[in-house]
């Protein structure tokens, strides 16, 4: 692995921004965030010219079920290095591998693939896994196939911890299944983020939740009850307690514009976790699919059940994100942390990803004002290019 110089760029730096900086890059890891030139470079330093871009952290996309017409289901190697290669076009630079509600033998083969797969250079790292169901409400099943949905099993759980070598990291639960906390307890207490989705519980049972260790929400307002005068719920709940991080999914669809301006005045950069939910469809011509199993209609801007119901998105990274820089209010430092930042802190890896510091992988994107992606590094290989 060579050394890289990016010269010139707009840095968004953990330290604070660079107007026209330069970062070098050496064996995979960022080694020096400077505003001057350095002294001496190897003879084989490959320079990129940044001029009038920005440089960000690599986005992570905690919650992705595919692209490129793989899915994390298909529990096959070649379909993480689809999603991995597809990824780094819209700044993602890792992303966790996203199942859905499905038979048990399905899970465990998504799980075991997982737990087997090589992260390669040059791609998206997959980090670990987002256990969608299927401990969630059948009231509130979206696209997840309710005959599978079961109530929360501890020794399930550790049977799919172990399958997947440890590497499920969120786990997407209806937190009124678990009424005294239990399951929830031993799972926070192992490390799991407890993310509450596809719930109908109110905001007296989030409170609680949130007291037996529920830390974050699953794509904010999709899949459970909306803010309601005398029940402020999820929604609200999100809005209120300080200790819960929400996942967004800022296509407009899934949460309309009004809305979204709503979450970001209460919410803030914070808390907010942008994320896809993206199915095989993303990055493919509009036309059938599938998604958990289920016949997906898709056109050019969403993806449906027969009965209308959303089935995951085709949204990309920098699309949502350049939604958001679209609200009043909204900085590239904003940006930076509801896509880089806040995601890696959840997951605990942010000692290594989330954001450009000496020290840390050098996961990096190249783009315009407008979140056009022009270059994508992942772990210091160039992965995109436009
Ligand atoms: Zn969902």
């Amino acid at each position: 692995m060579g050394t890289i110089l990016i010269s010139g760029a707009k840095i968004y730096a953990e330290e604070g921004v660079l107007e026209a900086g330069y970062v070098l890059v050496r064996d995979g890891e960022i080694a020096d965030v400077s505003g001057s030139r350095p002294a001496e470079l190897p003879d084989d330093t490959l320079e990129i010219d940044g001029t009038s871009l920005n440089l960000l952290p690599g986005f992570i996309d905690v919650h992705i079920h595919g692209a490129d017409g793989a899915d994390v289901m298909d529990a096959t190697e070649e379909a993480l290095d689809r999603m991995a290669r597809f990824l780094p076009a819209e700044g993602t630079t890792a992303f966790l591998a996203t199942t859905i509600t499905q038979s048990h033998e399905n899970i465990g083969s998504a799980l075991e693939n997982v737990a087997q797969y090589p992260n390669r250079p040059g791609q998206a790292e997959v980090l670990g896994v987002h256990l969608e169901g299927p401990f969630v409400e059948k009231k509130r099943a979206g696209a997840q196939p309710e005959s599978y949905i079961i109530e929360p099993d501890a020794e399930l759980f550790r049977k799919w911890q172990e399958m997947a070598g440890g590497r499920i990291s969120v786990i997407t639960m209806a937190p009124e299944h678990d009424r005294d906390g239990a399951f929830i307890r031993e799972l926070s207490e192992s490390g799991v983020v407890v993310s509450a989705g596809h719930t109908d519980t109110g905001f007296v049972g989030m409170q609680d939740a949130a007291k037996h260790g529920v830390s974050q929400v699953t794509h904010l307002c999709n899949a459970m009850p909306g803010i309601h005068h005398r029940d402020v719920g999820v929604v609200g709940a999100a809005f209120i307690l300080d200790s819960l991080k929400a996942e967004l999914i800022a296509d407009g669809i899934h949460v309309e514009e009004q809305m979204l301006r709503l979450i970001w005045q209460n919410i803030g950069p914070e808390r907010l976790i942008l994320i896809t939910d993206s199915m095989r469809a993303k990055g493919l011509p509009a036309g059938d699919y599938e998604l958990g199993g289920q016949p997906v209609r898709v056109t050019e801007d969403r993806a449906e059940l027969a009965d209308g119901t959303l089935a995951g998105s085709i949204l990309k990274m920098n699309e949502g994100a350049r939604r958001m820089l679209g609200i009043e209010g909204v900085t590239m430092e904003d940006i930076v942390a509801m896509a880089s930042r806040n995601p890696a802190r959840q997951l605990g890896v942010d000692d290594r990803k989330g954001g450009i510091r000496e020290g840390k992988d050098a996961d990096l994107i190249l783009a315009d004002d407008n979140l056009n992606i022009r270059l994508t590094l992942c772990r210091g290989e160039v992965a995109f290019e436009a």
